[in-house]
């Protein structure tokens, strides 16, 4: 059996911290893990920025409502269920996340959750466990799941390299020459051609 692990920002709906630094035009709140691959160090600053210029979860909930998922994110995501069962995993909050699962019919999704207090105010976030994409991938290694990962960034290699087979999408030029052990794509169409290319079943487009 083969199941099928996706990121969720950067492969299938935009990177909701940087839509909420365009929104608010704080441009140090456009750092991801794409550029600070330490995860909590980067959490850290962002809720130090969040209390700084007197944001909480309302405000990014707002920004988050107006988002939508990828181009052709959707559509992709309807091709590669029929074909595998699919989760997502993800460094998001399901506080941020509901919006955009809803337009792409609520796949299954492990993510962490934030901290609010009762004026709104985020102080703090709770892992739903550490390098939790890896040990998911292995978890499913355990139910005799072969899998397939795809993800965009650093918070992502662990995950690809658990996986039976990794691959990029969309990453960065950095994250494609540090880990030049992974297929590295630019479309869903070529990602469609890599899960192909992954399973060990005959599939088609
Ligand atoms: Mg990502």
């Amino acid at each position: 059996m083969e199941i099928a692990c996706l990121d969720l920002e950067g492969v299938l709906v935009p990177e909701i911290w940087i839509a909420f630094a365009d929104a608010t035009g704080i441009p140090e709140l456009r750092a991801t893990t794409r550029d600070i691959p330490d995860y909590d160090q980067l959490m850290r600053q962002r809720l130090a920025l969040l209390d700084q210029h007197g944001l909480g979860l309302r405000e990014i909930q707002d920004v988050i409502a107006t988002l939508a998922p990828l181009p052709g994110a959707a559509e992709f995501l309807h091709w590669l269920r029929e074909r595998f069962q699919v989760l997502i995993l993800s460094d998001t909050f399901y506080e941020f996340a509901q919006p955009l699962m809803r337009q792409l019919g609520f796949p299954a999704l492990l993510c962490h959750r934030l901290e609010v207090d009762a004026g709104g105010r985020v102080v703090g976030y709770r892992l739903r466990q550490s390098n939790p994409k890896r040990q998911a991938v292995l978890a499913l290694q355990t139910l005799y799941y072969r899998t397939i990962a795809a993800g965009d960034s650093y918070n992502d290699t662990t995950m690809l390299a658990q996986a039976d087979a990794g691959i990029l999408f969309q990453a960065p030029a950095n994250v494609v020459a540090e880990f030049p052990q992974f297929p590295a794509v630019a479309t869903y169409d070529e990602l469609k051609r890599a899960f192909i290319a992954a399973s060990q079943r005959e599939l088609a487009l």
